[in-house]
């Protein structure tokens, strides 16, 4: 099977020294797909900047005119968290531009998996505000693309950390399925597992906010649990994943516990929804311990490809196994309570 990878593009103008976000990590990211030694298995696409056209899918035309005017007068800190820089917007719409190429280049081959080298990352990028070190939402503008087309798309977020850009985007979304996996508490604060979608999507977002210290036995059990039936259920026709490797026991940014083979499981626990050939690709999100994010892109890239990787044993022992019923439970009441409104409307 071939792995389809975005062209690297320059982005070492999107630096604020000191700042965790930082080049070294799509060098890493690259680092990841050399050690896979893949040949002519690798495939590389052309890399674009998103237009406006497929950012406005997304995000709100007074946000992006706004980022824009910010980077090229010079940039500066945009929150506590994110920065932008003069080079940040030429850069940021090559990353969402990336992900649309490397789509287009699995929908000529039908074929592959895709791996989309993302910097700055998207998944707390909001449609009218950067957020938590993003500026565009690289994994939505793609799922926004394929909606076009009439797509359904599934989208597994496995950073550490809530994807409440996404999240927001897709709320009343109903051929959108987003299904998070994240610590909490954590930075951004949301990801509660009574957010279940609006109510034109009623269940269309699952989130699973697991304890600081859960390991990759409780997350899969959690994944198997809750969020298996809901995709059968929804029956993608593709399946985007938002691939942070912060959940690594490594990381700098939080406490999950997760190791290189935990990821290779989730891979490929994720590729058992994906319905036909060439219609599954990774977005890079957050992994900020270089060592960790490399081994981990490479075990579950390994694992996607089919390919014998060593890897680090996968993790088991923490806590979270009594929150997985707890999830189900608010998951059901808040459906149930967006149900009853609905009722009590027609009446
Ligand atoms: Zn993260």
């Amino acid at each position: 099977m071939s792995l389809i990878v975005n062209e690297p593009y320059d982005d070492s103008g999107h630096e604020d020294p000191g700042h965790p976000e930082r080049p070294d990590r799509s060098t890493a990211a690259m680092a990841a797909v050399t050690d896979l030694h893949l040949g002519s298995d690798l495939i590389i696409a052309t890399t674009r900047a998103a237009t406006r056209a497929e950012l406005i899918r997304v995000h709100n035309g007074n946000y992006l005119d706004e980022l824009g005017a910010f980077c090229y007068g010079g940039g500066g800190d945009i929150d506590q968290d994110t920065y932008a820089t003069l080079d940040s917007w030429s850069i940021a719409v090559l990353a969402a531009g990336g992900g649309i190429a490397v789509i287009e280049e699995l929908q000529r081959r039908s074929e592959g998996v895709g791996f989309v080298v993302a910097r700055p990352p998207g998944h707390h990028a909001l449609a009218d505000r950067a957020m938590g070190f993003c500026l565009l939402n690289n994994v939505a503008i793609a799922a926004a693309g394929l909606l076009t087309q009439g797509e359904r798309v599934l989208i597994v977020d496995w950073d550490v950390h809530h994807g409440n850009g996404t999240e927001q985007i897709f709320w009343d979304e109903p051929n959108v399925l987003y299904v998070s996996t994240h610590q909490w508490p954590l930075f951004p604060g949301s990801g509660s597992a009574s957010e279940v979608g609006g109510r034109h999507a009623i269940g269309r977002n699952v989130n699973i906010p697991l304890p600081p210290g859960a390991t990759g036995d409780v997350i899969l059990r959690a994944l198997n649990e809750i969020a298996s039936p809901i995709i059968e259920d929804f029956d993608p026709t593709w399946v985007l994943v938002s691939a942070g490797f912060d959940a690594h026991r490594a990381d700098p940014m939080a406490e999950f516990q997760l190791t290189s083979g935990d990821f290779a499981l989730a891979a490929s626990w994720v590729a058992g929804f994906v319905p036909r050939p060439g219609r599954l690709s990774l977005f890079l999100e957050g992994g900020y311990d270089l060592d960790a994010l490399r081994s981990s892109i490479c075990a579950t890239l390994s694992s996607l490809l089919g390919r014998n990787q060593d890897c680090e044993d996968p993790s088991n022992g923490g806590p979270g196994m009594d929150r997985i019923v707890r999830i189900q439970d608010a998951r059901h009441a808040a459906i149930d309570m967006l149900h009853q409104a609905d009722k009590e409307d027609d009446q």
